[in-house]
């Protein structure tokens, strides 16, 4: 640990990417010729196979098969190295155009080779399955399966015309509306103020200013909150709609094959959570009593524990990473150092580059691109683990190929969150004292909560509504609030008090409107990977190359079966609680450290 101001930290300044290897060293110009190399050979595949399909052998799908995973990297090499120039300079208009131009060029090639989906979706299953037999075509077998997953809910292709011709004025037309009347909310705070700006209020250190932020917040969600809950009422029945055209048999059965999970895994993951509430609860009590009040409130959740940050400078960290990894699995540690030295990191903000952190896995030709914005806090250590585990993953699955390095969102966080776990460990071993301690547990607490035990709360809160609309038709404005508070009182239970006016705070949620299901995943993601932590930390060594192995099948598999190689059965609860087992032990230990560190009484 250094105490070094972020300005000062030449060594991370100098940390940018070599997006060469992307282009063959070509450039910006190399972008326009690989995506007309793209089109050409798009162009002659459709010559080749368009209504052929059907008649496919082994061998002629297998020809046609590599052939639109050639076309898919040369696409994906353009767009990625697009993409990334973009993000390093947003605010070059040369950046922004090129990108522009990638991505309708992509979008035109996408469409010359639209007619193989349908054309194999249209096959029958049995032929389908016989061909699939075919060793030769494991190196896409697994997304050519995923890709019929819904072929039981297809309509008629006059149906799917009428219905997607009708989508843009229906269902898409209400969710933008719910998206602009959201965006149009004004806050009467400060004499008036957006929504964004007024939420982040809530994590004062100030509790009257939070008080105030949350009592002008609810002001401002009153004067089209009948026309909100319209807008959600008529997209609950619009999917009711097309669910029942499609012969889905629950309102989550098309967001679950989306997301290759099994009705049984999710319903284990939402039982699990559902059953540990108290964790939170106990969380909610420390911070009471570390914040010196009875009881919070609904507005004190987000309000921060700890008054100062601790830094750490980019050689520091970079080691602390590295060395977390290596000590883990030298393959591992391996793949890392490769970011480090060969320059597929770009750590320093800049002016017009993109916020945030990502890692872009490209193609499984060239390898992943890791994005940071570094600032030289302690907590960019732990953004820099979890990219990294990212990374780790698209690059150990790049030998899958292009149907199958990336994983459904489902299991995407496994390697992120696993070695952001790991290094988290380290930090919270290397802290000087209980204070520092704390500030570290309660970050890692309240993650858990925002990622598992809300979205698990609010995934409860959206089975309600949908099956009250499928069931008793249209739900009064106050219904959808009613719903909310007790989706929200059962996971605080005594530990928090849900205000009157937080009752309408479930209507500025793009996801309920925008993506009905989704967001389970988030809970599904994280507690995953803490179960799949879990099991490493019961079984030792031994479990290593296991998780290795997983890591390296990327998305050639589905999640159950990706979990059944490290010993995990997905649908049984005990595997999930397993994950909030760590999280309680956590707990245990903020509970230890506030006392030595006398920030409670
Ligand atoms: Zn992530």
């Amino acid at each position: 640990m250094t105490t070094s101001s972020p300005e000062q930290d030449q060594d991370a300044a100098a940390v940018e990417w070599d997006l060469a290897p992307l282009v063959d060293g070509g450039g910006d110009q190399a972008v326009a010729s690989m995506l007309e190399e793209a089109e050409r050979r798009a162009a002659d595949f459709a010559r080749a196979y368009a209504g052929q399909v059907a008649e496919f052998d082994a061998d002629r799908l297998r020809e046609a098969a590599a052939e639109l995973a050639a076309i898919s990297e040369l696409v994906g090499r353009a767009g990625s190295y697009a993409m990334l120039r973009f993000s390093a300079n947003t605010e070059d208009p040369a950046t922004g155009a090129l990108l522009q131009a990638a991505q309708e060029r992509g979008a035109a090639i996408e469409t010359k080779l639209l007619f193989f989906d349908l054309e194999w979706q249209a096959l029958p299953d049995d032929r389908a399955e016989e061909l699939l037999q075919d060793e030769g075509l494991e190196f896409v077998a697994h997304h050519l399966r995923v890709s019929r997953r819904l072929g039981p809910h297809r309509l008629s292709e006059p149906e799917e015309r009428v219905v997607t011709e009708f989508r843009v004025t229906g269902r898409s037309a209400w969710s933008r509306l719910f998206e602009e009347q959201v965006a149009a909310i004004q806050v009467p705070l400060d004499g008036s103020t957006g929504l964004e700006e007024a939420l982040s209020r809530l994590f004062s250190a100030d509790r009257d200013e939070r008080r105030s932020a949350a009592e002008a917040i609810t002001e401002g969600f009153r004067p089209g909150l009948r026309t909100r809950a319209y807008i959600f009422n008529t997209l609950l029945q619009d999917k009711a709609t097309e669910d029942r055209l499609r012969g889905f048999p629950h309102w989550l059965a098309a967001r679950n094959i989306d997301n290759e999970a099994s009705d049984e895994s999710v319903e284990a993951l939402v039982q699990a959570v559902r059953g540990r509430y108290e964790i939170a609860r106990r969380w909610y009590r420390l911070k009471a009593r570390i914040l010196g009040v009875d009881k919070l409130a609904d507005y004190d959740r987000n309000a921060s524990v700890s008054a100062t940050e601790d830094l750490m400078d980019w050689p520091t960290a970079r080691d602390l990473v590295l060395d977390t990894y290596r000590s883990f699995s030298s393959t591992v540690g391996d793949v890392v150092a490769r970011f480090f030295d060969e320059r597929w990191i770009d750590a320093p903000p800049r002016p017009g580059k993109r916020s945030g952190a990502f890692s872009a896995s490209t193609v499984p030709s060239v390898h992943p691109y890791v994005m940071l914005n570094w600032t030289g806090k302690r907590r960019d250590a732990l953004v820099l683990a979890h990219e990294l585990g990212h990374g780790v993953h698209q690059a150990l699955a790049a030998d899958r190929g292009v149907f199958h390095q990336n994983t459904p969102l489902t299991v995407a966080e496994t390697a992120s969150v696993f070695g952001e776990t790991l290094t988290f460990g380290r930090l919270l071993d290397q802290s000087p004292d209980a204070a520092s301690r704390l500030s570290l547990l309660a970050e890692s607490i309240e993650g858990s909560i925002a990622t598992v035990f809300r979205q698990v709360a609010m995934h409860t809160f959206e089975d309600a509504v949908h099956s009250e609309r499928r069931t008793c038709g249209e739900l009064p404005p106050d219904r959808f609030g009613e719903l909310w508070a007790q989706s929200q009182e059962e996971l605080f239970g005594d530990s928090v008090e849900v205000t009157e006016g937080y009752r309408s705070w479930w209507s500025y949620v793009h996801h309920f409107t925008s993506a009905p299901g989704y967001v389970y995943a988030y809970a599904y993601g994280q507690l995953l990977a803490l179960s799949v932590y879990q099991r490493y930390v019961d079984e030792g060594e031994s479990f290593v190359p296991s998780y290795v192995e997983m890591l390296s099948a990327g998305g050639s598999l589905a999640p159950e079966e990706l979990g059944r190689m490290v010993g995990v059965d997905l649908t049984d609860p005990g595997f999930w609680n397993a994950g909030l087992d760590l999280v309680e032990r956590q707990l245990d230990e903020a509970e230890r450290a506030a006392v030595e560190a006398g920030a409670v009484a």
